[in-house]
């Protein structure tokens, strides 16, 4: 696994953890905190939505293979890094526990600092670094968590977000109950797609759903129960999906807008796996232009979850000379994205 090779940078890399639900993920960042390559696996159930017992099975018969292809494609070895960070949090419990547990040993076993990292700030921080935005509010919609999030004294406050499901977990959920197998969200962005094309004349006010926005939060279960109340009579599958994506996403950009609106910030960055949507990106770029304030949309690869991303968030606090004890490292399945003090700008 560890390479001889004398010509390639053996200071400052950073490997970077992902395990907070159904993607396991080892990632670079450079030394200057840049992200690079990540290997990835995700279970895919093929009934029922993610069982965390079963997908921190499914994490820890992978970590070995994922380390060793990832060290291997890149040629890389121990002496490499600098650092090894996880995701200790938010996230189901027996899934973080796999990732924090395979950081705990490359540390030991290399060496190196241990750093854990709050998930959520490392979606915005790996927006920030790759699209080149200060100060942004960031609209981050996930399979398990939706939030409208900006920096305010210090920490990434949570300005709205959902009462109840995550959006990708509702797109998930409608997709399952259509016999479309996980990850569903891609597969309706397609169906709602070629029915707008195919019937350019189509009204909203058809296919109704609740709107999703509750003062600057958010609640989806309702759209859910709706949407498939709409196939069950009789309601075209695309057409459905269409609606779900029109009244969802205009919730989510609503709020969004109100944020940057309270805060007087001028950039919006999109961040989590829903973000990869082209509909959604083009609302947000229609709506940051409309008030003079600009969209930023990570690549895809950089909106999943990944190991990258928890790769760069590791750098910033490693600059800031805040790595983790062995004895403070435990998993922190409930942390809020604004427990995490902000030492970096
Ligand atoms: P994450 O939890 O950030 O890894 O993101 C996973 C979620 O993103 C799942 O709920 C997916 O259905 C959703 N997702 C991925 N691609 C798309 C897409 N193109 N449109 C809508 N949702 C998507
Ligand atoms: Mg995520």
């Amino acid at each position: 696994m560890q390479s001889n090779n004398s010509t390639i940078n053996r200071n400052g890399y950073i490997l970077g953890i992902e395990s907070t639900a159904h993607t396991f993920s080892i990632g670079l960042a450079d030394s200057t905190g840049y992200p690079l390559d990540s290997v990835s696996v995700a279970v895919r159930p093929l009934k029922g939505g993610i069982h965390p017992r079963e997908a921190a099975d499914h994490h820890a018969e992978k970590a070995a293979g994922v380390l060793q292809e990832l060290l291997e494609t890149n040629n890389l070895g121990p002496t490499n890094f600098e650092a090894v960070s996880y995701s200790q949090g938010p996230g189901l419990g027996p899934c973080l526990r796999i990732g924090a547990s395979v950081a705990r040993t490359i540390s030991q076993k290399w060496g190196i600092s241990l750093i854990g990292v709050n998930h959520c700030v490392a979606h915005i921080e790996v927006g920030r670094k790759t699209c080149g935005c200060d100060d942004p509010v960031l609209l981050y919609v996930s399979g398990g968590n939706t939030q409208i999030i900006a920096k305010m004294d210090g920490k990434y406050r949570v300005l709205g977000e959902t009462l109840d499901i995550g959006i990708g977990n509702m797109l998930d959920k409608f997709a399952r109950e259509q016999g479309i197998p996980f990850p569903g969200g891609p597969k309706i962005e397609s169906l709602a797609k070629e029915w707008v094309e195919n019937n350019p004349d189509a009204k909203l006010g058809d296919f109704a759903l609740p709107y999703a926005v509750q003062g600057m939060d958010l609640a989806f279960s309702g759209v859910l129960n709706a949407a498939c109340n709409l196939i069950k009579k009789g309601a075209p599958l695309g057409a459905v999906c269409w609606s779900i994506q029109e009244h969802t996403f205009s919730a989510c950009v609503e709020v969004a807008e109100r944020a940057l609106a309270h805060t007087s910030k001028k950039e919006l960055l999109l961040g989590g796996g829903v973000a990869c949507n082209s509909r959604l990106r083009d609302m947000c770029d229609i709506m940051a232009s409309e008030r003079s304030a600009k969209s930023f949309v990570p690549e895809r690869k950089f909106c999943v979850d990944n190991g990258s991303m928890i790769a760069v968030l590791g750098k910033l606090h490693l600059d800031c000379n805040d790595t983790t004890e062995l004895s403070k490292s435990s998993v922190l399945q409930y942390l809020r994205t604004d427990q995490t003090p902000i030492l970096w700008s």
